[in-house]
């Protein structure tokens, strides 16, 4: 190995590069991945169409990571303190300072303004590798390391390192869901899809789900839910609210999560009751979102990202569930490295749930 081969972003909106990209000096206790799978996320997407001002280029594209430890120059555990050795497969959360207000005092260390995350940071700056459609990833030494159990696939585990954990951390802030609590989520992307089977393992009395197309609420009646809105189907914002209203007495919905574009809040609001939760999984900062009266007595929620728990507590949900939700379908579509203008473009149309990219190869992977 004396370099790795990544999918690079050398101009926004043109299609990527292959490139061979240096590997990076290991001091102390960073760590070399062999990336087994690399999910793209929305994010990605939005980057590339160069939606976020702060990135330049050239980059490797990707954050959502899986992989098995490739070089490991000194000891290190993982979250829960146990050896790591070569050749464990895990996923990694991002880092944030551990020294300002937000990680110390607030305890919300998402909002740390030193946080480190992947998928935007130059390749042709030490340490290179820090995006996660590449045959090999950089793992900084603050990095918490969660191992994947067998019964979770590399591509799933890799969706857990970023839309699953987002929502572990939406349910984390919004407590305990009661038996009598109907939750409505709005989309049916991979942040609605999980939060279905998380919100009916919480003992939701009812899940309703709002989305569209149609092979994407497929996956959410697989998830548990009770009933789907396709709002492709009913164009009519009144006749959506109105739909979630006849589900629960009139009162609308006890909790609300918006998984969808930030668009989707001022009707979420409309769909909750007077004194419920809402909570916006992943919203923009710099939304602007008009709002035509709101609930009395709401608690209203947003979250980004996650805290390294989340990664550990998504992994865990992944495997105990895995009898119980068939979360390996979300991983609707396969690619080779060589492919990741095809993974990017389907993530874009929406016309896959999760695009899993396979740097060694698809072949590698059994049963595929
Ligand atoms: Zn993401
Ligand atoms: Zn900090």
């Amino acid at each position: 190995m004396i370099d790795s081969r990544a999918a690079v972003i050398t101009a926004f909106n043109e299609p990527l590069e292959i490139q061979r990209i240096q590997l990076p000096e290991l001091d102390g206790m960073a760590m070399l991945v062999r990336i087994d799978a690399s999910t793209l996320c929305g994010t990605d997407v939005h980057r590339w169409e160069g939606g976020l001002s702060s990135d330049s280029v050239p980059y490797i594209t990707g954050h959502e990571p899986c992989g098995f430890i490739e070089v490991m120059n000194a000891p290190r555990t993982d979250i829960l303190g146990s050896p790591l050795k070569v050749g464990d497969r895990i996923v990694w959360s991002y880092v944030s300072c551990g020294h300002c207000y937000f990680c110390m005092v607030a305890l919300q260390p998402c909002l740390c303004r030193g946080r480190a995350s992947w998928g935007h940071n130059r390749s042709d700056r030490s340490p290179y590798l820090l995006g996660s459609v590449s045959e090999y990833m950089y793992v900084p030494v603050e990095c918490q390391i969660v191992k994947v159990p067998e019964n979770v696939s590399s591509a799933t585990a890799a969706a857990a390192s970023c839309a699953y954990r987002t929502v572990m951390h939406a349910f984390d802030r919004l407590g305990a869901i009661k038996a009598h609590e109907t939750v409505l989520i709005q989309g049916s992307g991979p942040l609605g899809i999980f939060a279905s089977a998380l919100a009916r393992e919480q003992g939701a009395k009812k899940v309703l789900l709002t989305g569209a197309p149609e092979g994407r609420l497929a996956m959410a009646w697989k998830m548990g839910v009770d009933d789907v809105l396709n709002i492709d189907l009913v164009d009519d914002a009144s006749e959506r609210v109105k739909w979630v209203k006849d589900h629960t007495e009139g009162r609308g919905a006890d909790v609300v999560i918006q998984a969808a574009t930030n668009g989707a809040i001022p009707e979420g609001l409309k769909m909750l009751r007077d004194g419920g939760r809402f909570v916006s999984v992943g919203v923009g900062g710099k939304a602007v979102v008009a709002v035509e009266g709101l609930p009395g007595e709401m608690t209203m929620y947003t979250v980004r990202s996650g805290e390294p728990r989340h990664w550990l507590q998504a992994i865990n949900f992944l495997s105990s569930r895995a009898d119980r939700y068939p979360f390996e379908e979300m991983i609707s579509a396969r690619y080779e490295l060589e492919q990741v203008n095809e993974a990017m473009s389907a993530m874009s149309s929406f016309s896959v749930v999760k695009a899993a990219i396979y740097p060694h190869g698809v072949h590698s992977i059994p049963g595929h």
